[in-house]
C-alpha cells in the first residue's frame, strides 16, 4: 500500500517528544520502567490508531517535524459468512461483518449510535 502524507498537531508532537525523553531508572514494585523506545512506540501507536495510519510505516518527509508519511490503516472487517477480509465487509449481507481493528470497531460503534 502507498504511503500518505500526514501532519500531526502540536499537541500530538509534544506527546511524542515527551514519550521519547529518557526515564529515570527506578524499579517500582519490582517492575522496571518502560524504556524511552517503548514509550515512543506506544505514543506513535496511539497516534496511529487515532489518525488512521500504521505506526510501523512512519517515514519523515523532510518538511518539518510534524509532517510524516505513513501507510493508511483502513478499517478491516471479516465476513462471518464467507470469511473474506476487507474494508467493507458486507459481501454476504448487512450484518455479517465483524470488525478486526480499532478503526473498524469505531465505525461499527458510530453506526450503532445513529
Ligand atoms: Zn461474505
Amino acid at each position: 500500500m502507498e504511503r500518505k502524507e500526514y501532519e500531526m498537531t502540536q499537541a500530538d508532537l509534544d506527546k511524542i517528544l515527551e514519550a521519547c525523553k529518557p526515564v529515570p531508572y527506578m524499579v517500582v514494585g519490582g517492575v522496571p520502567p518502560r524504556s524511552p523506545q517503548e514509550n515512543a512506540n506506544a505514543a506513535w501507536a496511539e497516534l496511529g490508531s487515532r489518525m488512521g495510519f500504521d505506526h510501523m510505516t512512519v517515514l519523515p518527509t523532510g518538511r518539518g517535524i510534524r509532517c510524516f508519511y505513513a501507510v493508511p490503516n483502513d478499517s478491516q472487517f471479516r465476513c462471518t459468512v464467507c470469511g473474506q477480509i476487507g474494508t467493507v465487509g458486507r459481501c454476504c449481507g448487512l450484518d455479517t461483518r465483524e470488525p478486526l481493528n480499532d478503526l473498524a470497531r469505531a465505525e461499527v460503534e458510530r453506526e450503532h449510535k445513529t
